[in-house]
């Protein structure tokens, strides 16, 4: 089965499509959208085994990886519906009128969060179930009452297709408008920026290569009506390790940093691509077990050629820097030949080598890692500060050591989205208190996370009622508050 290129007339007529159907849907009550994206959930699972056969085909990824890949995004459409139906997430603040206020009377304000209107999302080559069709991006913009477009990836077209087919049978069995999700197919720029381009489209989520990012984002500003790109692009999550505790534990640590380089082939945004450490006997012990861990790993098959591609040449670009050693690489895998192996590597660079080389600071995706050998806290400060955004920054190390460097802590929540104590940056839990983002690079928007109930804000706006007769009000909104959701009333949290 291969998919065909979505035309710019097709494109034309998708987002016209889902102009129509948000004048209505954005109106649905919370409970009705609540219902479709469960529906989504059962849908997806319904799909059963062929869904998972698909997906390993296409992208290489074990089954254990799919299953719990189909988990997490049925588990986040029901994470949103709840949150939907209960209500409180539009932010209701209630201002009561004061008529006889002096100098001037205060009318009544009433403000709430509204859907912005078409989202089009790009699906992301490294989570073909999770950031894709039915993924994060799509799930929220549903939830916030947006309709969505996604552009599939062409690295897992199948697989996006089975899952959009569960999404319009739960959109035909819960009712919902025609045009309110849309599903196109193409490995072709001009279809995402003609998508990005159209005057209906309202925002974009996207996840992907900085190039490909920063592309769409430069383009939804320079639209004659700039729209919000919330595109997730690259990160290279440092990893400090703290000398006293390294001393003690360079087992330990070493086993956990490995797990987290090798994970899924080093294919997500949260590898672990920078190591922190000073000079000392606790590194050196910690390079000799992580070189044990890695030279025993396996080199997994990449998701695509591509990225497979893109890989090798940006590593031995890392590689060729002047001052940059090779510290170990895994053997190939004989039995499958070179196709498509991401090796897990480790190097190893003095900290006045990379403070000046500016190109060791980017993201090399796959199992890579750079150890950046620090002669003092001082000068290990100056690396942290010289990277650029990030979704996340570990500090391994015991509390009492981790407590005299403030200095360092003020530092790294200045540069990260999610500041992690002894532990590292893979595995995302997926929970209200979750952020997933950080400042840019790792997202073109810091203020917003793509993980989360929270993930929502992105596609909403929020809109003041002055004056308003209570029967004109929105529902979260009037006076006797039917939906007994909580608001703050006249500065105070009610129901
Ligand atoms: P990508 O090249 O950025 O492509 C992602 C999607 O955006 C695709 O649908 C692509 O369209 C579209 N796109 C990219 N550039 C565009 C442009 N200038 N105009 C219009 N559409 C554009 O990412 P990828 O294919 O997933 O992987 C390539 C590289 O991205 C990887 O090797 C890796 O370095 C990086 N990556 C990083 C992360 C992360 O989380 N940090 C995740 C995945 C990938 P087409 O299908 O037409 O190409």
């Amino acid at each position: 089965m291969s998919f065909k290129d979505a035309t710019l007339a097709e494109i034309d007529s998708a987002v016209h499509e889902a102009h129509i159907a948000f004048l209505s849907y954005k109106n649905f009550s919370g409970k009705k959208r609540a219902s479709f994206l469960r529906s989504i959930a059962d849908e997806i699972e319904a799909l059963g085994a062929e869904l998972v056969t698909t997906a390993m085909a296409e992208t290489n990824l074990p089954e254990a990886r799919i299953i719990g890949e189909r988990g997490r995004t049925t588990g986040h459409c029901r994470m949103f519906a709840d949150y939907i139906e209960e209500g409180s997430w539009v932010e209701a603040r209630v201002d009561t009128a004061i008529p006889d206020r002096v100098p001037a009377p205060k009318p009544d304000i009433r403000k709430k969060l509204v859907p912005i209107g078409p989202v089009v999302v790009f699906g992301a080559a490294n989570f073909p179930l999770a950031y894709s069709t039915a993924g994060g991006d799509t799930a929220s913009a549903l939830a916030a009452g947006c309709p969505v477009i996604v552009k599939a990836h062409p690295a897992h077209a199948k697989t996006s297709e089975l899952v959009a087919k569960a999404i319009f049978k739960a959109m035909q069995s819960t009712g919902m408008p025609k045009g309110v999700f849309q599903h196109l197919h193409g490995a072709n720029f001009e279809i995402g920026q003609a998508l990005v381009k159209h005057p209906h489209t309202k925002a974009v989520g996207f996840t992907g290569s900085f190039v490909g990012g920063k592309a769409l984002f430069d383009m939804a500003n320079q639209r004659e009506i700039p729209i919000p790109v919330f595109a997730e692009m690259s990160s290279i999550n440092p990893v400090i390790l703290l000398p006293e505790s390294l001393e003690k534990n360079f087992e330990s640590t070493a086993k956990l940093v490995a797990g987290s380089i090798t994970l899924g082939v080093g294919q997500f945004c949260t590898n672990p691509g920078l190591i922190l450490a000073m000079e000392g006997r606790g590194l050196e012990q910690f390079i000799e077990q992580l070189s044990s861990e890695i030279e025993k790993s396996l080199p997994g098959e990449m998701l695509h050629e591509g990225i497979a591609a893109n890989y090798v040449k940006k590593m031995a670009q890392a590689l060729a820097q002047k001052g940059v050693k090779l510290e170990v690489q895994a053997e190939q895998e004989s039995k499958k030949g070179d196709k498509n192996q991401g090796r897990p590597t480790v190097a190893s660079v003095p900290a006045e080598v990379f403070l000046k080389n500016q190109s060791l600071a980017e993201e090399v995706f796959g199992p890579f890692s750079l150890i950046v050998r620090c002669q003092d806290i001082k000068e290990l400060n100056s690396v942290v500060s010289h990277v650029h955004g990030q979704l996340t920054t570990s500090i391994i190390g015991e509390e009492s050591e981790i407590s005299k460097h403030t200095n360092l802590l003020n530092i790294v929540s200045e540069k990260a989205g999610r500041l992690i104590i002894n532990g590292v940056p893979t595995g995302v839990e997926v929970c209200p208190s979750q952020n997933h983002g950080g400042p840019f690079p790792a997202t073109t928007d810091s203020r917003f996370t793509a993980v989360g109930t929270d993930a929502l804000k992105r596609f909403v706006r929020p809109v003041a009622y002055q004056n308003f007769p209570d029967a004109l009000l929105p529902e979260e909104l009037r006076r006797s508050n039917p939906l007994n959701i909580w608001r703050i009333y006249n500065g105070e949290w009610k129901k």
